[in-house]
């Protein structure tokens, strides 16, 4: 496979081309590897897509909500891409985020582009995997990049660090659900949404809202927030209300902070962040290769039995590294 070509295609937008890169960068085979780095080098380096992260506990109504945001969206001449981060769907037999069935509508477009998760248990893995899919629906030309992720372990996190805007969508409830949200988690969001604001629901949904947006305010305000955010709004996503709105905030907190200099420094800072990231992935990889781990097994019974002192024994070990 040539990767100039390939490169060339995907920048051109087209989708098989696309699909087909991802499928090269969520591979794990060194020789893909290989591949996917010098994909990547191809890419044109001058397009840049808002990347959405979007959270939220099943049933939430993540699905809906990007397939009426998703479709609001092409309505308005944007391209949107759909990915998922989700290290939990090797236990579940499969993807449940990002999946093409649950949006319909958006999946039949021609300007959206849909990726479920890839199966993998490793959150490292997945954070790179779809760290790079993101970098190929930018090249693509997509304007929009949604990263969806349920609230489970450390994808919050994952997804925040490659987003340059996080959504969190919760659902309308009783007074004592707000301590159910783990403060971590809200101080990530950049826009709370609660969805489900229509019927019945709709007076819980608003009342909810007034609670987070309460919390909000008290948390520590950060330098790369206008007046305002982080802000709570209500939404319907079936009922597609509160869509545009919901749009318009995001529009006025990118245009701030690309004003205000915060979308590189952002951007700039999660490069770091992922360069640091995988030199230490790379170096545990090291440690757990099965040289090192016999290495590391007969040092560690040495030190057991009092003939070596665990500092030098450590020491030893590592020098035997970089070897
Ligand atoms: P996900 O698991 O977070 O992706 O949630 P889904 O999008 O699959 O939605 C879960 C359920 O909530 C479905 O039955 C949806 O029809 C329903 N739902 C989603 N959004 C809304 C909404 O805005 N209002 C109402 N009333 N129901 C909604």
């Amino acid at each position: 496979m040539d990767m100039t070509d390939l490169a060339q295609r995907v920048s051109a937008g087209e989708r098989r081309a696309l699909a087909r890169a991802i499928t090269l960068v969520e591979s794990g085979r060194e020789d893909h590897r290989a591949q996917a780095a010098e994909l990547l080098a191809a890419l044109p380096q001058d397009r840049q897509a808002v990347r959405i992260g979007l959270s939220g506990t099943p049933g939430v109504g993540k699905s809906t909500f990007i397939e009426s945001f998703g479709m609001m969206l092409i309505a308005r001449g944007l391209r949107v891409a759909v990915l998922a981060v989700d290290p939990s769907s090797s236990r579940s037999g499969g993807s449940i985020l990002g999946d093409k069935t649950r949006m319909d509508l958006l999946s039949r477009e021609t300007n959206a582009f849909i990726r479920p998760s890839p199966s993998q248990t490793h959150l490292g893995g997945v954070a790179r995997r779809t760290r790079e899919a993101v970098r190929l629906c930018e090249a693509a030309g997509f304007d929009v990049v949604l990263i969806e992720t349920v609230g489970v372990g450390q994808s919050e996190t994952v997804v925040a660090e490659m987003a340059d805007l996080f959504l969190l969508l919760l659902a309308p409830a009783g007074g004592d659900e707000l301590q159910g949200v783990k403060r971590g988690i809200m101080e990530m969001a950049d826009i709370i949404l609660v969805n489900k604001a229509d019927g019945d629901l709709k007076p819980v949904a608003v009342r909810t809202c007034a609670d987070y947006s309460g919390a909000l305010r008290l948390l520590r305000k950060r330098a790369q927030d206008p007046e305002g955010y982080p802000c709570a709004m209500t939404v319907s996503a079936l009922e597609e209300d509160g869509l545009a709105e919901a749009w318009e905030r995001m529009e006025a907190l990118i245009g701030w902070r690309r004003e205000q200099g915060f979308w590189e420094k952002t951007r700039e800072a999660q490069a770091r962040y992922w360069f640091n990231e995988d030199v230490k992935q790379r170096l545990l990889a090291q440690l757990y290769h099965p040289e090192a781990r016999v290495a590391l097994a007969a040092l560690s019974d040495q030190v057991a039995a009092g003939e070596a002192d665990p500092s030098s024994a450590a020491q030893h070990f590592v020098d035997g590294l970089k070897g």
